[in-house]
């Protein structure tokens, strides 16, 4: 592709960073904002820039919050005693969008990977197991993908909860709650 100007291109290029977007549709949205208002194209660039500058991570789940707690742990109508375990974000945004559960979240930030360098030390399962033994919580359902990085981490963590009193059920994920994202 050549461009008469430096700053289209630029553009394009910082779109077709993006995953699943090749140039000829960086090409396309570009020249669709160029189409817009200032005000508009502006709107558009502070809300991804403050998205990114100041999301947080519950100090709790580790969900993605606007505060230091994100409102599914601190909305007191859910059930405070079961915890769904998840790999990422997308996974409680997809359980959130079935309705059908209604405790809290673990987000571990991956699952146990050796072949991809990802040990338990990388996630965040030592803050799962002291909420466990912390929290009064009565039951752990994991809702992890059914392979063997998952099978792994859910048996790593119930090794960890062996003391622990604490029901511990397992669910495949996107099969239960239904609908993956
Ligand atoms: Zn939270």
């Amino acid at each position: 592709m050549i461009f008469s100007s430096s700053l289209l291109e630029n553009a394009v290029n910082e779109f077709a960073k993006l995953p699943g977007i090749g140039k000829k549709t960086a090409l396309r949205l570009v020249l669709h904002l160029l189409k817009q208002q200032e005000t508009e194209v502006d709107h558009f660039s502070a809300t991804v820039s403050k998205m990114r500058n100041e999301i947080k991570f519950c100090l709790r789940c580790h969900n993605i919050s606007d505060k230091e707690m994100c409102n599914i742990c601190s909305n007191t109508l859910r059930n405070q005693q079961t915890i769904c375990v998840v790999e990422n974000i997308r996974d409680v945004i997809a359980i959130e969008s079935t309705q059908q559960f209604n405790g809290l979240y673990h987000v571990l930030g991956g699952i146990i990977s050796p072949l991809d360098g990802i040990g338990p030390e990388q996630l965040t399962i030592d803050d799962l197991v002291f909420r466990i033994k912390n929290e009064g919580i009565a039951e752990v359902i994991f809702a992890l993908n059914p392979n063997i990085q998952g099978d792994t981490t859910i048996y790593y963590i119930g090794r960890k909860l062996k003391e622990v009193p604490v029901k511990i059920t397992t669910i495949a994920r996107g099969i239960a709650f239904g609908g993956e994202l």
